[in-house]
């Protein structure tokens, strides 16, 4: 193992030992943690003020992010490479009696293999080219390798082209807390500074994408998320009369249909495909047992985007909930016509008409009908909601009920909208300036190293997991604009920071190590290629885009 692997090997082991899971105090002892060990560097004892603690903002818990900004000394312009880590984990209950040794790898690897595992896992995890532990793929050893570069560019400065920007943040296994404060020092740092954002590399786990996979890779850019709901109006009847009303879970099963897992719906880009939305909730709303049918129910959905903006996936949305109500009509009409048949009772067509509206036309409905009277009832509803401290989901959901509440019209229907969080994806092109440079660098980076080691590199244009580099760039006004107008938790109980993302936005690489299963118990790093192949691609890349001539730095010297 090159040298420089020895030493991100050694520092992910330590970093490991620290517990840090989200939610805990452990969080803002590993930025302090961080922050004392960059400060012993030379560069930093020169520059104290380059290196900071930076509060979250409005975090009860009082964590903490660390920035460390190291100064080309050879910009003509001021230009920023941020390096991007999170600092948090996932708790550590899925190791069962095993939990106190969750973050000791050396007392882990010697107990685990009481747990039983595939033959396969078991081996990976009793050889000494695996480390386990808690953290130690997802993603103390990225961190430890953005580390290292810290430390190898600070000794540097002289000939860097632009500021190498080192961010590490809590909470990205929350709700990304640490990321959206730190956007907005990051969008502040430009505003004093001038120039712009070339790029930001993240150094999160990969993984094989499917069993035996032997390829390794490298992501341009990164997948997003939304959560588009469905609240399904019907009209209740008693069971003795089941013809008689329209029942919403009928609707809400023809939702479901022709939502779940429709490959219809997955977003494509450069022929990378993007999973199909799946269904995480359905609820009917009825408090009790009666026997009335049901007339209300939520249902939303888990919708991965590679290209798609919100306004798009609230259209595609649309589209499928007026697919269900015609089908539901149908299937309903034929149903009872034969029930009518057997009866022998005359058939008249049922009165239910397609009825579909985004929460910005409902709204918008509404407040025609009641005007601003409409506005300080959402209000009210919204500062009790945030007194319960309700999920962001209910939250959401209980604004909608409210605004139909109003609605002259009581016909049954479907309102389709969002509830947060929302994730962008972010789809790097050759077409724009930063997205080619950095496409580029990593091209390049991963041609070199691919000639010296034996892996199957692959670059690929989404990283598959959300994480904190959504966070990096976001959608146009338009297309926010729709977000938030069928988002009624949006400003009320969840906001981004979108000018600050804006101001900042660029694009992203993920370069990480690899091992599998991040967060089970048999979370396992391997040694090869992520302290060997992985550190050298990320050092290039950053060499690419940092030094002068970047395409002539041909120096052979080891990792
Ligand atoms: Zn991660």
């Amino acid at each position: 193992m090159p040298e420089l692997g020895e030493k991100i090997k050694a520092l992910a082991l330590e970093l490991t030992k620290m517990p840090s899971i989200v939610g805990t105090s452990g969080e803002a002892a590993i930025a302090a943690w961080l922050y004392e060990r960059l400060g012993r560097l030379d560069y930093f004892r020169r520059y104290p003020e380059r290196l900071v603690l930076l509060p979250v903002r409005g975090d009860r818990l009082g964590r903490q992010n660390v920035l460390a900004v190291i100064r080309g000394e050879k910009c003509s312009a001021p230009r920023h490479l941020l390096c991007l880590g999170h600092i948090d984990t996932v708790g550590t209950d899925d190791y069962g009696e095993l939990r106190d040794y969750a973050t000791d790898p050396a007392t882990l690897k010697e107990k685990l293999p009481a747990v039983k595992f595939a033959a396969e896992t078991l081996a990976e995890l009793t050889s000494p080219d695996w480390l386990v532990g808690r953290g130690i793929l997802d993603m103390k050893t990225g961190v430890a390798a953005l580390v290292a570069m810290v430390e190898e560019f600070s000794r540097r400065p002289g000939e860097l082209t632009g500021n190498l920007v080192f961010l590490g943040v809590p909470d990205e296994e929350g709700n990304s807390a640490g990321m959206l404060s730190a956007v907005q020092d990051l969008a502040a740092l430009l505003g004093e500074e001038g120039g712009e954002f070339i790029g930001a590399i993240d150094t999160d786990y990969t993984t094989g994408r499917y069993p035996g996979d032997p390829r390794r890779y490298v992501y341009v850019g990164t997948t997003g998320k939304l959560l588009p709901c469905f609240y399904l109006y019907g009209e209740e009847t008693h069971v003795g009369e089941a013809f008689n009303g329209l029942d919403a879970n009928l609707l809400a099963s023809e939702v479901l249909y022709q939502m779940d897992l429709s490959t219809d719906l997955c977003d494509i880009a450069d022929g990378e495909v993007a999973l199909p939305p799946v269904s995480l909730s359905q609820r009917d709303l009825k408090a009790a047992y009666s026997v009335q049918t049901a007339n209300a129910v939520n249902l939303y959905f888990n919708y991965p985007t590679h290209a798609s903006q919100p306004d798009e996936v609230l259209a595609k949305c649309k589209a499928k909930a007026v697919q269900a109500f015609a089908n539901v009509i149908k299937r309903l009409n034929e149903e009872y016509e034969k029930y009518c048949a057997l009866s022998a009772i005359p058939f008249r067509r049922l009165p239910w008409e397609v009825n579909v509206l985004t929460y910005e036309e409902l709204y918008r409905n509404v407040r025609q009908e009641v005007g601003d009277e409409l506005d300080r009832v959402i209000e009210e509803l919204a500062a009790k909601l945030r007194a319960e401290n309700a999920d962001e989901r209910e939250f959401s959901l209980a604004i909608v009920q409210e605004v139909h509440n109003r609605y002259a019209d009581k016909n049954s229907k479907i309102i389709v909208y969002f509830a947060p969080p929302y994730y962008p994806h972010i789809y790097v092109k050759d077409d724009d300036a930063k997205g080619r440079v950095l496409l580029g660098a990593v091209t390049k980076a991963v041609g070199d190293v691919k000639a010296r080691y034996d892996y199957d590199i692959v670059i690929k244009k989404f990283y598959p997991y959300i994480s904190d580099l959504s966070y990096c760039s976001i959608a146009n006004e338009q297309s926010i604009a729709r977000l938030t107008g069928s988002m009624p938790a949006w400003g009320r109980r969840y906001t981004l920071p979108v000018g600050a993302i804006q101001a900042i936005g660029m694009p992203v690489v993920n370069i990480g190590p690899y091992g599998r299963d991040a967060h089970k118990l048999s979370e396992r790093v391997s040694t090869r290629y992520s302290f060997d192949a992985m550190p050298l691609i990320l050092k290039k890349t950053i060499e690419n885009l940092l030094l002068d001539g970047s395409g002539n730095n041909n120096k052979e010297e080891g990792p």
